[in-house]
């Protein structure tokens, strides 16, 4: 039987936690779980790596990886261009990797139309508008007027939310990664392709 990946899609309102439960599932088994590095124009934050984060490019460059389509999906996201590599998702699906994407509502959406199969898409709650209040200043990342952007969105990213497959309340975060660990075990359960 042909070994096919999962492409497993962690949307959220910014703040909520998408960032921090990726890199906490690839710390449970590295080798198990790959993550889908995205471009974008945005400058990275303190501590974030070129290739490791992001591939960070300038807007010529990003609108070039458009033209010649090396990306599969991209939005523009709080004045910035993101966008999903196609490479890494075709060589996920080949190899039968589990990919992690964070990325945003539209763009997940996009990748379970793309790749209907492999895809599962969940979405991460915060516990209460105040404790994703205190995380987005918590995080010490965006000036007030990005964290105002950023605040804007959430309306339209709930509702949006709501067509994803799995909804998780990112309360404790030990508790958010076992229920996602649970809902991929029970995803490759049903589909049989999966190795
Ligand atoms: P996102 O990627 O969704 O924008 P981050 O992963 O950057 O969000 O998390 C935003 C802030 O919230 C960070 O400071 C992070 O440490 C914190 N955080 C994430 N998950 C939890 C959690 N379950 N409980 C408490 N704080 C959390
Ligand atoms: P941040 O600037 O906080 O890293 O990300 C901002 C938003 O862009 C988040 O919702 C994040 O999930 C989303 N994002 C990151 N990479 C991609 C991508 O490749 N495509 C899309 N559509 N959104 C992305």
């Amino acid at each position: 039987m042909k070994k096919k990946g999962l492409l497993v899609v962690i949307s959220a309102p910014s703040g909520t936690g998408k960032t921090t439960v990726c890199k906490k599932l690839r710390e449970v088994d590295r080798s198990r779980f790959k993550f889908s590095v995205s471009c974008t124009t945005r400058s990275p934050r303190p501590g974030e790596k070129n290739g490791v984060d992001y591939y960070f490019v300038s807007r010529e460059e990003f609108k070039k990886k458009i033209k010649s389509g090396e990306l599969v999906e991209w939005e523009e996201v709080f004045g910035n261009y993101y966008g999903t590599l196609r490479s890494v998702l075709e060589e996920a699906i080949e190899k039968g990797d589990i990919l992690l994407l964070d990325i945003d509502v539209k763009g997940g959406m996009n990748i379970k139309r793309l790749f209907p199969e492999n895809t599962v898409t969940i979405f991460l709650l915060p516990p209460s508008e105040e404790e994703l209040n205190r995380r987005l200043i918590t995080r010490g990342a965006d000036d007030e007027q990005s964290i105002q952007r950023r605040k804007k969105r959430i309306g339209e990213e709930m509702k949006l939310g709501e067509h994803f497959e799995y909804k998780v309340v990112n309360d404790k975060l030990d508790e958010t990664v076992e229920k996602i660990l649970k809902i991929i075990e029970e995803v490759r359960g049903n589909g049989s392709g999966y190795n």
